[in-house]
């Protein structure tokens, strides 16, 4: 997607507006729209950057930084019992926004927000199957002998229809984390 119809980097170039909680130069935090809970941020980078392999390096670390920093303010500031952290890559994984995202969701006792799956039965040999091929593609990327590969198949999905921003909606969405193991 083009950078100019890319609603967090509008966001982040103060096009559009958003409860900013930290503004660097390099990366931000905002208050979502739709919050799961009260408090809810989102932590992004500055520049566009669709899904988690195409992150430059050097924006790893700022990135973490600053979710570590949000994630001890909802502590302090909002006493938060408990944090999630989640980023979603690819539509088939619940991305609406194609500009790489950290969701920061501070949790309460007996809030309503769900994080759960339905754990999947391996057949016998599968998981070391997996584990190898994992392991020496990690290796591989990992010493640089690859270049990382683009997240093709969220690459080749279709942008999201709506690029506006979102109004507030009354309900809390819950978040539904659903991951499939081939
Ligand atoms: P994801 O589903 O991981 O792509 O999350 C995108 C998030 O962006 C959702 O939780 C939305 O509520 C949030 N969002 C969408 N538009 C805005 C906006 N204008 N300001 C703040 N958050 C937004
Ligand atoms: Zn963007």
């Amino acid at each position: 997607m083009a950078e100019q119809q890319c609603l967090f980097c509008k966001i982040a170039a103060g096009q559009v507006k958003s409860a900013v909680i930290y503004n660097g130069p390099e990366v931000m935090a905002f208050l979502d729209i739709r919050p799961a809970n009260p408090g809810h941020a989102l932590v992004i980078p500055k520049v566009h950057v669709p899904y988690l392999p195409q992150l430059p390096d050097e924006l790893n670390a700022k990135l973490l930084q600053l979710i570590k920093v949000i994630t001890q303010a909802q502590i302090e500031a909002l006493g938060a019992e408990g944090v999630n952290v989640i980023q979603n890559n690819g539509a088939i994984a619940g991305q609406a926004v194609p500009h790489i995202h950290f969701h920061v969701i501070p949790r309460f006792k007996d809030d309503k927000v769900v994080l759960t799956w339905d754990p999947q039965t391996m057949k016998e040999g599968q998981a070391e199957e997996i584990q190898k091929r994992l392991q020496e593609k990690a290796a591989e990327i990992a010493s640089g002998e690859a270049p990382q590969e683009m997240h093709r198949h969220a690459e080749e999905q279709k942008p999201p229809p709506e690029e506006k921003p979102e109004e507030p909606k009354k309900k809390q969405k819950p978040i539904k984390v659903k991951p499939r193991v081939p």
